[in-house]
């Protein structure tokens, strides 16, 4: 089994990536979409990724060969939860570094439907630490833009 966790600033091309590989992913916006009836609401924070690993923890003991967390996880703490599932349950966990510079994922975003504040962006951007694999990760792959 493998999780496989996606790491870049709303705008980096997260969610096209995975529509373009087909594959099966736990979104925060559309679980935002399931519990509050809005993929935007950025209130329901913690509820939201309580659910990411609700269902990651299901999917992983019925054995689904692999997960993708299409969610910004900026942080080592926000990745962290991760790695310890993995560990748990013995499944390798890989990290997809979206290594989109601010001004592309700035311009990607204002031409959306679903429009992140420009000052929430900037703020994100100042928070985004590169996952590692001294963090954990057994490969980090890049796509650069
Ligand atoms: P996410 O917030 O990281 O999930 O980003 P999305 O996948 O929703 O992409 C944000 C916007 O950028 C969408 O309008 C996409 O069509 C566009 N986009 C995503 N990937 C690419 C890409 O590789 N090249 C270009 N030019 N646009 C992209
Ligand atoms: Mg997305």
């Amino acid at each position: 089994m493998r999780i496989v966790v996606l790491v870049g600033l709303p705008g980096s091309g997260k969610s096209t990536y995975l529509e373009r590989l087909g594959a099966p992913a736990l979104s925060s916006d559309r679980i935002r979409g399931l519990l509050a009836d809005d993929e935007t609401d950025q209130t329901i924070h913690d509820r939201v990724f309580q659910t990411v690993r609700y269902l990651l923890r299901q999917r992983l003991e019925l054995g689904r060969p692999v997960t993708y967390i299409d969610a910004t996880n900026l942080t080592r703490e926000d990745r962290r939860p991760y790695l310890e599932m993995g560990r748990a349950h013995g499944c390798e966990v890989e990290a997809v570094f979206f290594d989109v510079p601010l001004a592309v994922c700035r311009e990607r975003n204002a031409r959306r439907r679903r429009v992140v504040p420009e000052e929430a962006l900037a703020k994100m951007a100042g928070k985004l630490t590169p996952p590692t694999v001294e963090e954990g990760f057994a490969r980090v792959t890049l796509i650069s833009d």
